[in-house]
């Protein structure tokens, strides 16, 4: 058994997620598992609720992580959140916000679709106008950070058009959490969902979640059952929230929450937020202008781009499925595909917590440059130059 265990590779994850998992959290992953009623474990919790304010810049008193991918974060927003026959606006401009699309039709939702081409970000002004057209909406949905694309989603004015209709502002910042400025009280967002295995850099599987007062009001005020019986809010919270007298509900992946608190303390405690942000916002541009250097340019606009997520686009005449299976077969580096329209046009490469450093760049650069048959002088070049920006 354990030969199986040690013959699998090690990778450089520089993809769209997984990232690379540094060692303090693979570590406190395989601390003794403890039960979830231990107390110790409560405390655990606790700490990773403010963790989780911390890394989400807000006071919301329900910050917890949903026990299922980012995906299961979706679902719980929508499952509490929206009612059968609500109008809902949603943002949809890259494979999460068709998902988002997708998930609240399957709740019964009525759905305004608002739409920008794959690669641009949404006009704020556009969800702003769908807001304020027709019967009020119960919520504005936006991706904050599009991962299919690499596109960070404006916030401005969300909230405000949306509050003055009665209406939630409902985010996805999953791959933007810790990685690129956001901050859930001054944008207004009234709930918000994340992953473990984007900028956070614990393994996949948990859903960072929070909801604030206007939110929790509203599932008060429900006039139908949650329709989902995990993601039940009201059943969750009397684990999460109890303050000593938590009661099983299901039993919480205990050990991925301790990797999680390791990771979320690494984030929001030794580097500290603002420092982060700043880090992947150089990293991206540094690893921009390597790719500039090999004939790739990136596809978001100026101005649009997410820093945890740089696509670029692959010049016609190269195999790019076949060059990504050598970097991973031969290099053991990962990087990520175009998905939908952009299947075989883009790459997609993760900057993303320990990954938005300038070894593990290097490492890809030349990697790349070596399979696409490039001399990699000037794009390593660009990379140092990028650094010392
Ligand atoms: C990765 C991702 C998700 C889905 O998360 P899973 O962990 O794959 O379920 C949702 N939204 C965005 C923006 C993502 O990047």
């Amino acid at each position: 058994m354990s030969a199986t265990v040690d013959t699998l590779p090690e990778r450089l994850l520089l993809g769209s997620g997984p990232s690379p998992v540094p060692e303090p959290v693979l570590h406190a992953l395989a601390r003794p598992t403890l039960g979830h009623l231990d107390p110790a474990f409560g405390e655990v919790m606790d700490e990773i609720g403010d963790l989780l304010r911390a890394a989400f810049v807000t006071e919301n008193e329900v910050a917890f992580p949903i026990s299922g991918t980012g995906s299961a974060g979706m679902e719980a927003m929508v499952a509490n959140l929206i009612e059968p026959g609500e109008r809902v606006v949603c943002g949809v401009h890259g494979l999460f916000g068709e998902r988002m699309a997708d998930e609240l039709a399957r709740h019964g939702a009525d759905v305004v679709r608002v739409e920008a081409e794959w690669g641009r970000a949404i006009d704020p002004q556009a969800l702003i106008d769908a807001v304020a057209a027709g019967p009020a909406p119960a919520a504005l949905f936006v991706v904050h950070g599009e991962t299919s694309t690499g596109v960070a989603q404006p916030l401005d004015g969300l909230a405000d058009a949306i509050h003055d209709r009665d209406g939630l502002l409902l985010v996805d910042c999953v791959t933007s959490l810790t990685g690129h400025p956001l901050r859930l009280d001054e944008a207004g967002v009234d709930a918000a969902f994340s992953g473990s295995q984007k900028c956070l850099n614990a393994p996949p599987g948990l859903a960072p979640f929070t909801v604030g007062a206007r939110a929790l009001e509203k599932l008060r005020a429900r006039k139908t059952r949650v329709p989902s019986w995990y993601f039940d809010l009201n059943l969750i919270l009397a684990y999460v929230n109890a303050e000593g007298a938590r009661t099983y509900h299901h039993t919480a992946p205990t050990n991925m929450n301790v990797a999680l608190r390791e990771a979320l303390r690494i984030a929001v405690v030794d580097e500290w937020l603002a420092t982060r942000w700043e880090r992947h916002r150089r990293a991206h541009e540094a690893l921009r202008s390597a790719f500039d250097a090999l004939g790739m340019p990136r596809l978001a606009p100026e101005g649009e781009a997410l820093h945890p997520l740089l696509a670029v686009r692959v010049p016609d005449g190269i195999d790019e499925a076949a060059v990504r299976r050598a970097l991973l077969l031969e290099h053991d580096i990962e990087i990520s595909g175009g998905l939908g329209p952009l299947a075989g046009k883009v790459w997609r490469i993760g900057v993303m917590g320990v990954g938005a450093q300038r070894e593990p760049q290097e490492a890809l650069i030349t990697a790349v440059a070596a399979e696409l048959g490039h001399d990699t002088g000037e794009a390593l070049v660009a990379l140092a130059d990028g650094w010392s920006a």
